[in-house]
């Protein structure tokens, strides 16, 4: 947390934004919800009795003899329990007669680059991948890094792996050598999968160099297993082996062994938003537990017929979830697309929905502010009304955005789920229920059935409804993270010793009126100005609330009277030109929406914002901007030139005041 806000003084959050709108969950999809308001009744008055009838819906080779075993902060779910991830997601639904049935229509970036694999051809995929690790000698607990891009080969070997009870790491394919090489070290990976490339922006964009780069660090590597994708040509050294040459030959027959319901899946680091990544920990049953429930209830999935698709990068918590362990493990069919929203048109992702007749619909804030961007008549010009349900994930939802995608994409029909979680929960806490709710714009409102969720101050006291402070989770979840992979310490540090006995994932929120929650951003990020602690999200969603304004990136900068001062950095709507008087507009603006005390001392027009991989601003980088210091670690940035367009403006900073 900032040191602005630390030490007992520190006041709960400011609650500024005020919101009046309301959804109503669509009749139709009410009378027929997987999930009623019953279930939250039911969680409440058993809560581990909920997560049992939840970890009822996968198969187990063995039950379990004990829900949960609590030792704080570790936790053991299903304890003596045994199953197969794989085979929940693949075997068991050819075993029950939906063979024929699509797990994945895959749309590559090169148009008419389409496949189409059945359950039925996944289980023939992940059997053969799963014998060609075990003939590389990768065993269970062993780790495997996968560096890979967008196409079938990447669930299927996070597949294979899952069933040998391998563990992966999965690392976003446009990290660079050096972040590879760390996140191998760190796991201590004997294998990595990777491909020749895939495409991205309407050309090939190559891995395996990046590859050859880190493993030459990389003496515990043993073999590097390469997809062959664009087929452009790539040094084949001694230490890789094509996937066709060494899968495509294998037994399509694989037995798939139980593992024990507390065996580790996997590793992933998280994006690394706010420091060094950490290694989160994800087992098995509580994890595919809480991934297969929460896609079938915040979803309202109907697996014979709907049409799923999540637009985010497998290489993010959200891929693994639900792209490959939720909705697989549910019977889902799903989309993948390899590309950007953008190849070779900024229609292709409404192209993608009507050709698919997708009716499920999960991405980001940062891709629907792109779209708000980009323009009404884009997505006007496709035909989606088999869109049923719409989900946003990874940022506070602008209430502006929020208003838009329900409108512009979902046709004022469809229900809007804003998602709460992260990383580390594994799984959605936080969240609307489709059939249930009536959601209001930017708020997650409830914690879902079965979830503990609360916002305390800075003692640990749960605060008033209309307060704000600091969110936490009091009880733990099937898919929590168990630890920080190999650092017990700094996962006890990082989320367990803020609040005794209370999970602390890092951020801020507030309970409105009626007790929904509003996440407000990191605390890190929580702004100290003039005695108030102001979230750096009310103030963005008041700027995105202005018709001009596309996106905003919000950060308080040391100010000699105030303590901090709100400066405000700002992405215009495609079609508006940058004026003199736009600065003075938006801070009256942003004064008459959450009043005088969030006004920005500063706002700054720039053509880009600094994101992660994942899409998240890096609001840390804005501050050395803000406050003139040299900038701090851009490795995890999508786009390190973003950068120096942004500081070149800064000599035309339009200072107020
Ligand atoms: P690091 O922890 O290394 O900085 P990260 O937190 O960006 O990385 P993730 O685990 O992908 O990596 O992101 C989780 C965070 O994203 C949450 O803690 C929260 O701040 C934000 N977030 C995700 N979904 C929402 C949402 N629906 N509303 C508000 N914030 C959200
Ligand atoms: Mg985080």
């Amino acid at each position: 947390m900032a040191p602005e806000t630390a030490g007992n003084e520190t006041q709960a959050l400011s609650n500024l934004l005020q919101e009046n709108r309301r959804f109503e969950p669509p009749a139709d999809l009410a009378a027929a919800a997987n999930v009623t308001a019953a279930a939250y009744d039911e969680a409440a008055a058993d809560r581990l009795a909920f997560w049992e009838g939840a970890a009822e819906r996968l198969t187990w080779a063995k039950r379990w003899d004990k829900t949960l075993e609590w030792n704080p902060p570790f936790a053991k779910w299903f304890v003596g329990g045994e199953l197969n991830v794989a085979y929940n997601c693949v075997d068991r639904h050819v075993e029950e007669g939906r063979g024929d049935k699509v797990a994945y229509y895959w749309e590559g970036e090169p148009e008419g680059d389409t496949r189409v694999l059945t359950y039925n051809d996944l289980k023939t995929e992940v059997a053969k991948a799963a014998n060609a690790l075990q003939e590389l000698g990768v065993g269970k607990g062993d780790r495997v890094a996968v560096y890979m891009p967008m196409i079938p080969e990447l669930p299927i070997a996070m597949l294979a792996c899952a069933r040998i009870g391998a563990i992966h790491s999965v690392v976003f394919g446009g990290f660079s050598a050096q972040a590879l090489k760390s996140r191998i070290d760190d796991a201590d990976a004997k294998l990595v999968i990777t491909s020749d490339g895939g495409y991205r922006r309407g050309k090939p964009s190559a891995l395996k160099p990046t590859v050859d780069e880190a493993v030459a660090e990389c003496p515990q590597v043993e073999h590097v297993l390469v997809v062959r994708r664009t087929g452009e040509d790539v040094a084949i050294g001694e230490k890789d082996i094509w996937w066709h040459d060494l899968v495509d030959r294998q037994s399509d027959q694989h037995t798939a062994v139980p593992h024990d319901a507390e065996d580790p899946l996997y590793i992933l680091y998280t994006s690394g938003t706010t420091g060094r990544p950490k290694g989160i920990l994800h087992t098995t049953g509580g994890y595919l537990t809480q991934t297969a429930w929460t896609h079938h209830a915040v979803f309202d999935l109907k697996p014979e017929t709907d049409i799923y698709w999540c637009t985010a990068d497998i290489g993010w918590v959200t891929g693994h979830s639900y792209i490959v362990y939720g909705p697989l493990a549910n019977g889902a069919t799903s989309v993948i697309y390899e590309g950007t929203p953008d190849t070779p048109h900024r229609g292709r992702f409404w192209e993608i929905v009507q050709k698919y007749k997708v009716t499920l619909l999960y991405t980001a804030p940062t891709a629907i502010r792109t779209f708000m961007k980009w323009g009404d008549d884009i997505p006007a010009k496709y035909d989606m009304s088999s869109l049923r349900v719409l989900g946003s994930v990874g940022e506070p939802i602008n209430p502006e955005a929020y208003v838009w995608y329900r409108e512009h994409i979902g046709g004022e029909r469809c229900p809007v789920v804003d998602t709460w979680w992260q990383t580390e929960t594994g799984a959605v806490m936080i969240s609307p229920l489709p059939g249930v709710t009536a959601a209001k714009p930017g708020a997650a409102m409830r914690p879902l059935p079965g979830i503990v969720a609360d916002v305390v101050d800075d003692q640990g006291n749960s605060v008033p409804n209309g307060g704000g402070g600091f969110l936490v989770v009091r009880e733990p979840w099937p898919s929590m993270l168990r630890t920080i992979w190999g650092d017990d310490q700094r996962y006890i540090d990082t989320y367990w010793s803020r609040f005794e006995g209370m999970y602390f994932p890092g951020d801020g929120a507030k309970k409105d009126e009626d007790g929904d929650l509003w996440l407000l951003g990191r605390v890190d990020d929580v702004m100290l100005v003039s005695g108030h602690n102001i979230s750096t999200t009310e103030v963005e969603s008041a700027l995105v609330s202005h018709p001009k304004v596309a996106e905003a990136a919000v950060v308080g900068a040391t100010d000699p009277v105030t303590g901090q001062g709100i400066v405000a950095f700002v992405i215009l709507r495609g079609s508006v030109e940058e004026s003199d008087d736009i600065a003075a507009d938006l801070r009256n603006h942003v004064a008459k929406t959450l009043g005088p005390i969030a006004k920005p001392r500063q706002i700054l027009v720039v053509p880009e914002l600094p994101k992660t991989r994942s899409g998240k601003i890096m609001r840390r980088l804005l501050r050395d901007v803000a406050e003139n210091r040299s900038i701090g670690d851009v490795t995890t940035l999508a786009d390190s030139t973003v950068m120096n367009l942004i500081s070149e403006k800064l000599p035309s900073a339009k200072q107020e005041d």
